[in-house]
C-alpha cells in the first residue's frame, strides 16, 4: 500500500467560503487571493473552481499569473505587489493583467510605457502597515499623475492594507480606516482595502473591491471568531493513518530527546506525517489530532516522516486508523487548522502554505477540469 498521507481539497467548501465573502459585502466585488499556490491548495485547481464565481483573481507575482493564463484562466488577475522590474510591463500588457503600484519607480515606469490597451491600476497607499505604498501625503500627487494618463485613468483604485483588522483591540484599525476614508473622499477614489479579517469584521472597510485570502480556505483569521467566521468551512484536510503501535510502561520516553514520557502505562500510535511533509516541527505535546474522528494529542517531537500520538484513551484505534492532522474527518468531525497553529506558536497561513510537494493533493467537489 502507498504511504497514506494526503491533502484532500474540498473545492465545494472553497466555493462556499467565497460566497460567504461575497455575501458579507454585497456592494463590493471580491477578488479571490490565490497567491502562494492558493495558500498551498493548488493555484490552478482553485482558480478553476472559482471561475465564473469570482470576477477576478489576485497573485503576488507575474510567474503566478502566467501559470493561470497558461492553464486557460481568462479572468482579470491583479499583481498585488505590481512589477518587480520595468521589463515585466510587456508581460503585464500581453497577459492583460491588472497591477498595484506602490513605489515611485513603478509609477515612473508605468507612465513611460505606452500600452496598446488601458491597464487597470490599484494605487497603493501606506496607511499604517508600513510595508508597501506611497505615504499618505504623497498619495494625492501620485493619484493625479495617473488620473492625467489616459492609459491608466479609466479604472484606477486606491488600495491599502490593514495591520490589525483581526485584533480585538480596534484602535489602530480605526486610525487607518479614518485616514483612508478622508483620502478616498478627497480624491473621489474607489477603494480596495479589505483583507479576510476586514471582510469578516469591518463592513466600513468594504470598498469597490475586497481582497479575501485565507478565509477562502476556511481559516478564521479573527482573534475572536464572529457569527460570519463561524460559517467558514475547512477546505484542506491533511489526512494520514496509524502505521504502527507501541505499548509503553510508565516513565518510558517517546521520540527524539524523549520530550514526552508516558505518565502511566500508555499506548502510542505512529502516524505517517512529519516535518518533511510540512507538518510544523514546533508542534507541542498536546497539539490536537483526530484519530478515527476522536480527539487526541501529539506525544513527543515531530520527526521528518512521522509523528507520534497518544492512543491510551482510544483502545479501539490501531494500525490503519484514520488520522486527521487538520480539516474534516470522514465522520464529519472537524479540527481547525487555526487551533493546530496555536499549538505550534504560528498561524494557519504558514501551516497551509507549508504543506510540501511530497504530499499528494486530491481534489473533491467542483470539478477542477
Ligand atoms: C495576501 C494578501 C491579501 C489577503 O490576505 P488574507 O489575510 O489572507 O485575507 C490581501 N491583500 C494583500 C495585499 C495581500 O498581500
Amino acid at each position: 500500500m502507498a504511504r497514506p498521507l494526503r491533502a484532500d481539497i474540498d473545492l465545494d467548501a472553497l466555493r462556499h467560503n467565497y460566497r460567504l465573502a461575497r455575501d458579507l459585502a454585497p456592494d463590493s466585488r471580491s477578488v479571490a487571493v490565490l497567491k502562494a499556490d492558493a495558500y498551498g491548495h493548488g493555484l490552478v485547481a482553485c482558480a478553476r473552481a472559482l471561475e465564473g464565481l469570482a470576477p477576478a483573481f489576485a497573485v503576488a507575482c507575474l510567474e503566478e499569473a502566467e501559470t493561470l493564463r497558461e492553464a486557460g484562466i481568462g479572468a482579470p488577475i491583479v499583481l498585488l505587489e505590481g512589477i518587480f522590474e520595468s521589463q515585466e510591463l510587456a508581460r503585464v500588457e500581453a497577459l492583460g493583467l491588472w497591477m498595484a503600484v506602490h513605489s515611485d519607480w513603478q509609477l515612473d515606469a508605468l507612465l513611460a510605457w505606452r500600452p496598446t490597451r488601458p491597464i487597470p491600476v490599484w494605487l497603493k497607499v501606506d496607511s499604517g502597515m508600513h510595508r508597501l505604498g506611497f505615504p499618505p501625503e504623497r498619495a494625492e500627487a501620485a493619484w493625479r499623475r495617473l488620473r492625467a494618463a489616459p492609459d491608466y485613468a479609466c479604472d484606477l483604485h486606491l488600495m491599502s492594507h490593514f495591520a490589525t483588522a483581526d485584533a480585538v483591540d480596534s484602535g489602530y484599525f480605526h486610525r487607518q480606516s479614518a485616514l483612508l476614508a478622508e483620502l478616498a473622499g478627497r480624491l473621489g477614489a474607489p477603494t480596495c482595502l479589505a483583507n479576510s479579517p476586514a471582510t469578516l469584521a469591518w463592513p466600513e472597510a468594504h470598498g469597490a473591491w475586497n481582497r479575501p485570502g485565507v478565509m477562502l480556505y476556511g481559516s478564521d483569521p479573527l482573534e475572536h471568531a464572529n457569527a460570519a467566521s463561524r460559517r467558514l468551512a475547512p477546505v484542506m484536510t491533511l489526512r494520514s493513518e496509524i502505521i504502527a503501535v507501541r505499548e509503553l510502561e510508565e516513565g518510558e520516553p517517546v521520540g527524539y530527546g524523549g520530550r514526552w514520557t508516558a505518565p502511566r502505562p500508555s499506548r502510542v500510535g505512529i502516524v505517517a506525517c512529519g516535518y518533511g511533509d510540512g507538518y510544523d516541527r514546533h508542534a507541542a505535546d498536546g497539539t490536537p489530532v483526530l484519530v478515527d474522528g476522536r480527539r487526541t494529542a501529539i506525544a513527543g517531537k515531530v520527526s521528518m516522516d512521522m509523528l507520534i500520538v497518544d492512543l491510551t484513551a482510544l483502545p479501539e484505534a490501531g494500525i490503519g486508523s484514520e488520522v486527521v492532522l487538520w480539516g474534516r474527518g470522514s465522520g464529519g468531525e472537524t479540527l481547525s487548522v487555526d487551533e493546530v497553529a496555536r499549538h505550534c506558536d504560528t498561524i494557519s497561513y504558514t501551516l497551509l502554505t507549508g504543506v510540501l510537494p511530497r504530499v499528494p493533493r486530491r481534489y473533491h467537489g467542483a470539478e477542477p477540469e
